[in-house]
């Protein structure tokens, strides 16, 4: 249960409040919709390659028609596919059109045929395209053996698109494929949102910096280097925070350090036991917590919500993750990445599971969603997904052995082998 919930009850306040612990389908829904409100940063232009895995600022449409000529897709002979109802046929070869030339002002007319390249343009009065393979050329003439339907081997003008058409929607996040469409309308630069820049806060008594050499019972700091990760490969900007102790003081302040950036990620402190501050200490920043837990496994204990920084008055969002790496990794993925997405300025999207046959039984409770740990092999049409053998939500290892998550829903506790189940690629 939340502080607010409890401050609720204390004040004799009836008001039904949503469970604070909730089934992931739920969680994950309430971060969407936080997501939709939030804004992103200013735009700013960049190189056209700077722009991969960054958001564009901007709609990017066809500056002209695409292909902005029929475009032959076959080395062979430009005909009127009405010449060669019957073959073999033989026609006279008027011309040859090379890529990046055209046949100016010459037309393909009856039983004629016009040699041209991949890429080139399809000339006037010719509608189809014959392989080479299909031909053989005698001096100025070609003998055809196969016909051609009209359209065949060409792509019409205009046909890919129109000029001035919507290609890349503000909001697209810019890959290999969205970088070409970019260059192919020339756009050298584009303008896209500035990175929002993510603090990353590790608590805990037992943490020590990677540089150091670590006592018996310390544990190096590995959280704030996969969160640092994954928020670069989620296109933003990490900013690491010194580790915090469970000590009320150091969290506060760290807390209102971090609460000036764009969102907060605190790992560590959000489970039960007696030094786990991070939720009491965030109610000193006026707190809203969306929820307060998920019914997931691995990363069961996780706050979501938004506080105020003292400072400025500035409102941030945070996640207050669970300090077991794995789990860390895995509410990372789930339920962060909706909402640092918004913050891009992307437009939204949905989580996308695939489906794949699972090499052996899989047995669990119910109750929980589970996003095991798994190991996707198997190549082509005989792909399969087998459980990673692992110590639980500490096990860094095993997640490093793992290409992917295998996701149990919360209704079963068996997965027979062979069944199709889902699977979440990392
Ligand atoms: P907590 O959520 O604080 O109870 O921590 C759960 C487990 O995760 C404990 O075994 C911690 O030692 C471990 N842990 C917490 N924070 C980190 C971190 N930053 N790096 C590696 N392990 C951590
Ligand atoms: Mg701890």
């Amino acid at each position: 249960m939340t502080k607010a919930c409890e401050d609720l009850h204390c004040q004799g306040v009836t008001i039904p409040t949503q469970p604070a612990v909730l089934p992931f389908s739920e969680a994950r829904h309430v971060v969407e919709e936080q997501a939709r409100r939030v804004r992103h940063g200013p735009a700013e232009l960049a190189p056209l390659l700077r722009s991969r895995g960054r958001v564009l600022a901007e709609d990017i449409v066809a500056d002209r028609d695409f292909p902005p000529f029929p475009r032959a897709t076959r080395d062979g002979y430009a005909v009127r596919s009405v010449d060669l109802v019957a073959v073999p046929a033989t026609l006279k070869i008027i011309g040859e059109v090379r890529a990046g030339r055209s046949l100016e002002g010459v037309k393909v007319g009856n039983g004629e045929a016009a040699e041209i390249m991949t890429g080139a343009p399809v000339p006037d009065g010719a509608d189809a395209v014959v392989m080479v393979e299909y031909t053989a050329r005698e001096g100025a003439s070609v003998e055809v053996r196969r016909s051609v339907t009209a359209g065949e081997n060409v792509v019409p003008t205009g046909s890919e698109a129109r000029a001035g058409q919507l290609l890349l929607p503000r909001g697209t996040r810019m890959g290999f494929a969205e970088i070409a469409v970019a260059a192919g309308v020339g756009k050298a630069q584009v303008s896209i949102y500035r990175l929002p820049r993510v603090g990353i806060l590790s608590t805990g008594d037992e943490i020590v910096e990677v540089e150091a050499h670590p006592g018996p019972n310390q544990i190096r700091n590995s959280n704030s280097y996969s969160l640092s990760a994954q928020v670069e490969v989620a296109g933003a900007e990490p900013v690491r925070l010194p580790i915090a102790a469970d000590d009320p003081a150091v969290l506060k302040h760290l807390i209102e350090e971090g609460l000036g950036l764009d969102l907060l990620l605190l790992t560590g402190g959000v489970s039960m036991g007696k030094y786990d501050l991070v939720e009491q200490v965030l109610t000193e920043f006026d707190a809203e917590f969306f929820f307060t837990g998920a019914q997931i496994q691995p990363g069961r204990p996780l706050v979501f919500g938004r506080a105020r920084q003292e400072r400025t008055g500035r409102e941030t969002y945070f996640f207050g993750l669970p300090g077991n790496p794995v789990s860390t990794m895995v509410t990372f993925e789930i339920f962060v990445r909706p909402l640092l997405d918004a913050l891009c300025g992307a437009l939204p999207g949905k989580l996308r599971f695939l489906q794949a046959r699972l090499g052996s039984e899989v047995r669990t409770k119910t109750g929980l969603t589970r996003f095991l740990p798994a190991q996707l092999s198997g190549e082509f049409d005989r792909t399969e997904v087998e459980l990673v053998r692992w110590q639980g939500s500490g096990d860094v290892a095993a997640m490093a052995r793992a290409n992917c998550f295998l996701v149990v829903p919360p209704d079963r506790e068996r997965l027979a082998a062979g069944e199709m189940v889902s699977v979440l690629l990392r």
